[in-house]
């Protein structure tokens, strides 16, 4: 089962991963965007942080935590990211509604829900050499495990691994969508910034669910 203080303790090793590696995504955003995506995710995932530690604020379920970090990051973010990655959580959030534990199966429900509200927004396929090519194999292998009765440890770290393997994956691809696509084939050779994000938000929940 999953409860508010395991995704409190997820968001916060977001918080600490996006800090951590900001300059390898300021340095991959450089060579095929505009060099602020480590930026923009630890100023989020800090404000994040900020707004879930508020001890007036404190979630008490793992819907409202994950609508309150969509919030944040929507309203914090300036840049592609920020309302992908917000609206995501937000509808994530929305699917669990209220309750104080969820099951690993209907987490995944909500998460499934969540990544089709990111390409509803984004409207990027995977292939595109996007942060959909990370999340979207990462969602499909929570889910799998998930619906075959996995718990979460198991479904986290499965989806980690997916992550990983789609978002190196970016690397031989053309940009289809976001700054990167007007670089056409040049964009070939790199890994994606949000791809890579994406990854550490999927490392960071296998880490959490240990
Ligand atoms: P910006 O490009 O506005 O500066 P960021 O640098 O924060 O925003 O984020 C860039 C990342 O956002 C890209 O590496 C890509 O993964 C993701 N992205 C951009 N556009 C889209 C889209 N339409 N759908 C999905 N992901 C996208
Ligand atoms: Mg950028
Ligand atoms: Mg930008």
């Amino acid at each position: 089962v999953v409860d508010s203080s395991l995704v409190l303790d997820w968001l916060r090793r977001v918080s600490t991963a996006m800090h951590q590696h900001q300059h390898h995504l300021i340095d991959l955003d450089s060579a095929i965007g505009d060099g602020d995506h480590g930026f923009n995710m630890a100023r989020g995932f800090a404000a994040v942080r900020v707004t879930l530690d508020a001890p007036s604020q404190r979630p008490a379920s793992p819907g409202t935590a994950l609508m309150a970090a969509g919030t944040t990051l929507v309203s914090v973010v300036g840049g592609a990211a920020g309302p992908l990655y917000g609206g995501a959580f937000r509808t994530w959030g929305a699917a669990l509604g209220t309750a104080t534990e969820v099951s690993t199966l209907r987490f995944a429900a909500g998460l499934t829900a969540a990544l089709a509200t990111m390409q509803r927004l984004g409207a990027a396929v995977p292939g595109d050499k996007t942060m959909i090519d990370a999340c979207s194999p990462a969602v499909g292998a929570f889910r799998d495990a998930a619906e075959s009765g996995a718990g979460l440890p198991p479904a986290a770290r499965a989806a980690a691994r997916a992550a990983e393997t789609g978002m190196l994956a970016t690397i031989p691809l053309q940009a289809r969508k976001g700054r990167a696509a007007y670089l056409g084939l040049r964009s070939i050779g790199h890994q994606d910034p949000g791809a890579t994000s994406a990854c550490y938000v999927f490392r960071a929940l296998a880490e959490a669910a240990e």
